[in-house]
């Protein structure tokens, strides 16, 4: 009688133990698909155990083979659950297989119901030993076959699965194996004692505190999010402490050189120090270009504008460009460019300048001698529609190490930061070249040995348009001043410098120039005189450029072409700014070739 208050102490508390575990809402997760049914057949199995005992007890021998069946079954289910429970963790962990768990359970119930059903209608016969009654036949053998399969299961994967040990999933099996080993000792000296279901309920009990405690989890997924958050944090502020040396460094040229100029008689001296001012500056633009870029593709307002392009020209103005990047580097730079690539390509031609010129550019600054090939191959153009275009940029400079490589796609990341102290630059580069790339529906790759060299790939796919080499033309910059002779130009901005800068930029047109510091002395000075084109800055103080605008546009017989000047770069602007009613659109800083373009376009001069 005494064995049987175990069983039932076992009972009560895995009637606790589903109170527990049903009264929270779970994670849909593997654990929580598994775990609950585990605790459910363990309960049915112990109610069958005290239920036999109570057949023998009251000598229904008849319905005692039955329970004993049905509690044989639950023992057999809990351990078929317990193997897959650890067999799916295994394919989750070692095959890094999404799986669909319910299609995977599904065919070890199908066997599983298969074999119970035929070992149900098996007889089972009864030995005595002493007060024992002990069961025995063919279908306590299949029993105890199964039961042995999955055991044998369960510490294959085991030994299989070394990362499962990493998890917590491993103490509930040292349990199971600990508790087993016990059970059947304590079995050996005292046969009368039943203790199956106990060392599943406290293997059951056990994967509860391990394994299925909700809450340590989330503490660790908390702790986690918050190591993130710190981490970013901490990037950010390293990122800000480098963009604010990254800006100085050409600032402190532009006003260092500006001071030079001031009062300087000697002609070749104010040239030369121009010329740095001019360097200085375009440095500066590049990296304020390349936060708009990150900060862009973070908000998701790059867009890909495509245009038709020769490629051969493309690539030949980006070979001529990064020269001036190697200067006098012992550095030859060798340019492979196929003669049958396709004569006129679509795609966006800016971006993919700016992502070869990226690569370029870092093979210039990271090499000190040797060689820079860059290598074009156009493949794939069977179908004429469309081509693969595989570009390679090799160099022979420091290269990178391999710990290294998986990080230099990620903003902000400079390796050798040490090294790199002299080499001006944000680590914002790459990562924009592989947001870009990809944008384009294309692929980077990079293979680099440390102090012998790199080699960075792309591959992109572009539409042909045309197989024949077609001419684009070049417009060349030549300005005849008469043509241009009694125009009247209003130049709106708020800002002097501004006004200043696009003042000279005009200066060799022979212009009438009027400027306007705010929108309403703007419209004061449209209504007094006649202008042949406007300039107009869009931010403004009070009155902005596209509310000027619409009140100029008010005025009566107003007809002259007014020109968005604006700093505010995002790509895809323009359809903005024309929709609002401008005729065309410039960025600041202005581009020379632009301002003539739109110079020519509304005041008809010769090209
Ligand atoms: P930046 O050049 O502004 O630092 P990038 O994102 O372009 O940023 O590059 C990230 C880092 O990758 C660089 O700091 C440099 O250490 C490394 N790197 C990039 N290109 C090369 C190259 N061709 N050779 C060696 N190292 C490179």
């Amino acid at each position: 009688m005494a064995s049987i208050y175990f069983t039932v102490c076992c009972f009560l508390f895995t009637i606790l133990m589903n109170i527990v575990y049903f009264s929270k809402k779970r994670n849909n997760n593997l654990d929580n698909y598994i775990y609950p049914k585990m605790l459910v057949v363990n309960l049915l199995s112990l109610f069958a155990e005290i239920l036999s005992f109570f057949c023998v007890k009251f000598e229904s021998f008849n319905l005692y083979s039955l329970v004993l069946k049905i509690m044989l079954t639950f023992i057999n289910l809990w351990l078929m659950l317990y193997f897959l429970y650890f067999f799916l963790t295994y394919k989750i962990l070692i095959k890094n297989k999404e799986i669909v768990i319910k299609k995977e359970i599904k065919k070890f119930y199908l066997s599983f119901i298969a074999v119970t059903f035929l070992t149900l209608l098996l007889p089972i016969k009864f030995k005595q030993e002493g007060d024992l009654l002990m069961p025995y036949g063919v279908a306590v053998n299949i029993y105890y076959l199964m039961a042995l399969f999955w055991i044998l299961g369960i510490i294959a994967i085991a030994f299989k699965c070394k990362k499962i040990d990493k998890t917590s999933k491993y103490l509930s099996l040292i349990v199971f194996g600990l508790f087993s080993f016990l059970a059947l000792l304590v079995t050996f000296i005292k046969p009368e004692l039943l203790l199956v279901n106990a060392v599943l309920s406290y293997t059951t009990f056990i994967m509860f505190f391990t394994i299925e405690n909700p809450d340590l989890k989330l503490i660790k997924q908390l702790n986690i999010a918050k190591d993130q958050a710190e981490k970013a944090n901490r990037a950010k502020t390293e990122f800000l402490s480098n963009m604010s040396h990254e800006i100085r460094t050409p600032l402190n040229a532009i006003v260092g050189f500006s001071e030079c100029l001031i009062d300087n008689p000697n002609k070749e001296q104010v040239k030369e120090y121009a010329q740095d001012i001019v360097d200085a500056s375009h440095n500066l633009l590049e990296i304020v270009n390349g936060i708009l870029d990150i900060s862009k593709i973070e908000a998701n307002k790059m867009e890909i504008i495509e245009k038709e392009y020769n490629p051969l020209e493309v690539f030949n103005s980006l070979s001529k460009l990064i020269l001036p990047r190697i200067k006098e580097k012992p550095i030859e730079l060798k340019c492979h460019f196929p003669k049958d690539l396709p004569g006129v390509l679509q795609g966006d031609v800016g971006k993919l300048k700016q992502i070869v010129l990226n690569l370029l550019t870092n093979a210039a600054k990271y090499t000190d001698k040797g060689e820079i090939i860059f290598n074009v191959t156009c493949v794939n153009k069977i179908d004429k529609k469309k081509c693969l275009l595989y570009i390679t940029v090799r160099d022979t400079g420091r290269g990178i190490k391999e710990e290294n490589l998986k990080n230099i796609f990620r903003k902000f990341e400079r390796i050798d930061e040490d090294k790199n102290t002299t080499i001006e630059g944000t680590g914002l580069g790459l990562a924009i070249t592989k947001s870009i790339t990809e944008m384009m529906g294309g692929k980077i790759s990079v293979y680099s040995k440390y102090q012998e060299g790199s080699i960075f790939r792309i591959f992109l796919v572009q539409k042909i348009v045309s197989m024949e080499p077609v001419k684009i033309e070049e417009e060349i910059i030549k300005i005849d001043k008469d043509a241009y002779q009694n125009k009247k130009i209003l130049i709106v901005d708020d800002s002097k410098i501004n006004i200043k800068v696009a003042v000279h930029l005009l200066k060799d047109y022979n212009f009438n120039i009027a400027t306007a510091e705010s929108g309403d002395e703007a419209i004061i000075k449209v209504k007094d005189e006649n202008f042949d084109l406007i300039f107009m800055d869009i931010m403004m103080p009070r009155k902005n450029g596209i509310e000027t605008l619409h009140e100029l546009k008010e005025l009566e017989d107003f007809h002259i072409p007014v020109v968005a000047l604006t700093a505010d770069a995002i790509e895809g602007n323009e359809e903005k700014y024309l929709n609002a009613g401008f005729s065309d659109y410039l960025t600041k800083p202005i581009d020379r070739d632009h301002l003539h373009k739109i110079i020519n376009k509304y005041l008809g001069g010769k090209k």
